[in-house]
């Protein structure tokens, strides 16, 4: 287990959901930080950043396979790889037709991950997504 927590989420009645410090904090004083649940590369920035840690640099290599996503290095290829493998194979085939915007990459990749860890994430801490389809579909 890790440090008690310093922020707590809360319901305020009329208003929606909130988080609240549970002790003094001193100004500019960091509460809580995780992993982005999902992300994707803006389509403006293809083969300038890298796909995976978005590091923005020279002669970044491509996938062997798409020739479509590019990476700093071997390391940065793997650790995206459980994300750009349900997009390689139509990259491949759609070849430079396929365009997606990135929102649609990005919902693609939200409900892939929501497949394949149904139990919740370290980025859900205090919210799950499953809770942001539950609120969407009362609203719609
Ligand atoms: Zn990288
Ligand atoms: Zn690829």
């Amino acid at each position: 287990m890790g440090p008690p927590d310093s922020i707590e989420r809360f319901l305020s009645p009329g208003k929606g959901r909130g988080m609240r410090a549970l002790r003094d904090v001193k100004l500019g004083e960091l509460l809580f930080t995780c992993p982005a649940y999902t992300c994707v590369l803006t389509v403006n920035e293809r083969g300038n950043q890298c796909d995976s840690c978005f590091s923005r640099k020279e002669g970044l290599s491509k996938c062997g396979k798409c020739k479509q996503a590019f990476y700093c290095d071997v390391d940065c290829q793997k650790g995206d790889w459980p994300m750009h493998k349900l997009e390689c194979s139509s990259m491949c085939t759609y070849g430079q037709n396929w365009n997606p915007s990135e929102t649609v990459r990005l919902t693609a990749r939200i409900l892939a991950k929501q497949k394949s860890h149904p139990e919740r994430t370290p980025s859900e801490r205090y919210l799950t997504v499953q809770e942001f389809e539950s609120r969407k579909t009362a609203v719609l």
